[in-house]
């Protein structure tokens, strides 16, 4: 692989990486939000259980990063005409051990390293993901046999067709605009052509598609396209992602991704979950289009990255409850804690002699720091009362043992 082959492909599996990351630990957040309060429901609170069953929502986690890792990688090999090796195999297997060693430290975890049977919780992961790196080892074996993305000559006929369109496009205003041509081909023959601002302020693929062939049955139809399309529009437009799918299409080219970095890689995506195959165009053709687009590539370089890569933490619902949402109030703030342990037919006494730093509240535990201890400790939200200590002027937390 030379190095301009290699930028290519590094840039393609990051943005289709961050998408799947951004999605994936979504769908782990809600899961385990909705799995701890089911717990808790059940009383099962801080058992063995609930390690078992967030290792469980981890693991398949984990093994969707790992499958979305090897498919973009895959892909971009064959996309930009790399020829398929061990180092893909070698990349995944990476993945999955630093996200194996990771996850039980980090705030997406899900699991205080207080609750019991946490230490079973590493070891999980471990198993839940095990059959992972050989299931891509099989597709690898399967891809140098078969590959995805098979071209026509006629491709290069109507990709070329998209680039002379694009090269007519109309900018709405000062600022700096892709320039983007479309071509719809349905059978062989080209049903429709239209570049951006042809109708003006539209979109490329909104007017081929909706402009030119409104009755039309565009289904099962080729769509080449010189830039990704749009997934985010001003409301009341669809973006143009959602309108190639609503149309059915079959198989979208696409010149380039698009540089915005809220739509990055997005567009592409939603194409292929939606099954609709996309390919891009060979390299000599991407370079042209770039070229056309350095004005718009260079403003987009300057946003700032999106924030929605940054995986968004467990959602705990506070407002739900009176007691979360007062001890939430106090995150950061040192409380009064006061500890009640049965013994016997009484109790043991006493305070903590530094209060203690409330680090979190979930539906189900209570996060506390101790300043004088290195570790947390996280009690059953269900063994401790909220009161108010008027000593010291602060919320006094008591725990039952
Ligand atoms: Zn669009």
């Amino acid at each position: 692989m030379d190095d301009q082959q290699k930028q290519k492909v590094t840039a393609y599996v990051n943005t289709a990486y961050a998408a799947a990351l951004h999605t994936s630990t979504q769908l782990a957040a809600g899961k385990i939000a909705e799995t701890k309060a089911r717990l808790a429901s059940q009383g099962a609170i801080l058992s063995g259980r609930t390690v078992h069953e967030i290792a469980k929502i981890q693991g398949d986690h984990i093994n969707s990063l790992v499958q979305a890792r090897a498919d973009a990688l895959l892909d971009a090999y064959e996309l930009y005409s790399a020829e398929i090796d061990d180092e893909i195999l070698a990349d995944v297997k990476t993945l999955r051990a630093t996200l194996v060693s990771h996850l039980p430290a980090s705030q997406e975890c899900g699991l205080p390293p207080t609750v019991p049977g946490f230490q079973l919780f590493p070891q999980l992961l471990e198993t839940n993901t095990g059959a992972i790196v050989n299931l891509v080892w099989c597709q690898i074996e399967q891809r140098k046999a078969f590959p995805k993305f098979k071209r026509r000559d006629s491709d290069r006929v109507f990709e070329e067709l998209a680039i002379q369109e694009a090269r007519r496009s109309v900018a709405e205003d000062q600022r700096a605009h892709p320039r983007v041509g479309a071509v719809v081909v349905k059978d062989g023959r080209v049903v429709s052509q239209a570049h951006r601002g042809e109708t003006p302020k539209c979109h490329a693929e909104f007017i081929a598609l909706e402009g030119k062939l409104a009755d039309d049955l565009v289904a099962g139809a080729t769509v080449y396209t010189t830039l990704e399309p749009c997934t985010t529009r001003n409301h009341p437009k669809i973006p143009c992602a959602q309108r190639l799918i609503e149309r059915r299409v079959a198989r979208v080219f696409i010149g380039m991704l698009d540089p915005n970095p809220d739509i990055q890689g997005f567009g592409n995506r939603a194409l292929n979950e939606a099954g609709i195959e996309t390919q891009f165009f060979p390299r000599d053709l991407q370079n042209q289009i770039e070229d056309l687009n350095r004005d718009f590539i260079r403003a987009q370089k300057d946003k700032p990255p999106r924030a929605s890569v940054v995986p968004p933490k467990p959602r705990s619902e506070p407002e739900a409850n009176p007691k979360i949402a007062e001890i939430i109030k106090h995150k950061g703030k040192t409380v009064t804690v006061f500890n009640r342990q049965k013994h016997g037919h009484g109790y043991l006494e006493g305070y903590w002699p530094n209060g203690a730093v409330v680090v979190d509240c979930t539906p189900l535990w209570v996060e506390l720091q101790d300043p004088a201890a290195k570790n947390q400790q996280t009690f059953s939200l269900d063994n401790v009362e909220v009161t108010f200590d008027s000593e010291k002027k602060r919320l006094k937390l008591t725990v039952y043992r």
